[in-house]
């Protein structure tokens, strides 16, 4: 790496774009960050890894990488309940492209500013363009989401609308196509692979009223996936009712209902509410989420086909919505 020596780079380009927030005792500068918990809180972690040429594309635009990378690591907390607090980050580069790394710094620092979460430390390393961000969050104990709590009864609900994602990094890899999308749809789903919108204040104002939840990271059928595994329980999906942004609703409807099930990065909340709470959320949260299916007690995930059979979901790959 050039003169510039680590600890510069993470000064030069980072420390002063987050946040300064006061529980950092002590932040970026020395052997450990020294920061302070709220007492009646414990700390939400995670930690992501994005490998350039499988988790995006090597040529993407610097500023919406350093978005994205932050932007996964607050869904895991969204989908806990979690408040971030702060953020630490290893940068694997290639090589020191100063142009590249202000315009990264960037996208990263909006979206820490917008959910007031500091970088407290870093690492930088020369090799494969590689990005791991392990993020720091606030939640009362007793009010954390987690995947275990769906229960027989319960209704399975999602924000937002699914497949998004999935549908542009299809188009960019020149597997899929639909003659009738716009440049305009095309952008709009661009966007929505590039710069997902991490749910922290619904997953907030989940945590009095969901009794599991999950962010959609793998895909619909992956995520709830887990839910119905780690509960003991299964889970039935109305197709009709997935919820599809304005551009997928105008391509073949088995298609966009594939995508919304089996594709990725759409970073959405699948969460789980019991029957007590229904009517909250139908009020409170109404055009933010929709309600997609219920908890059974079938093991694994199905949906009623047209001669009103049940039919399993899980493992039907791609294929089975034929594009
Ligand atoms: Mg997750």
């Amino acid at each position: 790496m050039s003169a510039l020596s680590e600890f510069s780079l993470i000064h030069h380009y980072f420390e002063t774009l987050t946040p300064q927030r006061e529980d950092v005792l002590l932040g970026i500068g020395d052997d450990c960050a020294l920061l302070k918990c709220p007492h009646d809180h414990v700390v939400a972690v995670s930690i992501d890894t994005l490998v350039a040429g499988v988790h995006f594309f090597a040529d993407v635009d610097p500023q919406s990488l350093g978005y994205k990378s932050l932007a996964v690591g607050l869904s895991d907390l969204a989908a806990m309940g979690a408040t971030p607090a702060w953020f630490t980050l290893a940068i694997t580069l290639p090589e020191l492209e100063t142009n590249w790394l202000k315009s990264f710094s960037q996208g990263l620092a909006s979206l820490a500013k917008e959910h007031n979460i500091q970088l407290v430390g870093g690492d930088t390393t020369r090799g494969p363009l590689t990005i791991s961000i392990q993020v720091h969050g606030f939640v009362d104990p007793k009010k954390a989401l987690q995947r275990s709590g769906a229960q027989l009864g319960d209704m399975i609900y999602v924000s937002g609308c699914l497949g998004d994602a999935g549908a542009a990094l299809q188009y960019q890899l020149n597997q899929w196509d639909d003659a009738k999308l716009t440049d305009q749809d095309k952008q709009y789903l661009k966007q929505r692979l590039e710069r997902p919108t991490p749910r922290l204040s619904l997953g907030q104002s989940l945590s009095e009223l969901a009794s599991a939840a999950i962010d959609i990271s793998d895909g619909l059928l992956a995520d709830l996936g887990h839910i119905v595994e780690k509960s003991g329980v299964g889970a039935r999906i109305d197709l009709d009712k997935l919820p599809l942004s304005s551009a997928l609703s105008k391509i073949d409807r088995k298609i966009a209902q594939g995508f919304a099930l089996e594709s990725g990065d759409d970073y959405e909340l699948c969460f789980i509410v019991p029957p007590q709470n229904f009517s909250q959320v139908e009020k409170d949260l109404k055009g933010q989420v929709t309600r997609i299916g219920m908890i059974t007690d079938d093991k694994g995930i199905y949906y009623l086909d047209k001669d009103d059979n049940l039919s399993p979901l899980i493992g039907i790959g791609y294929d089975h919505f034929a594009y």
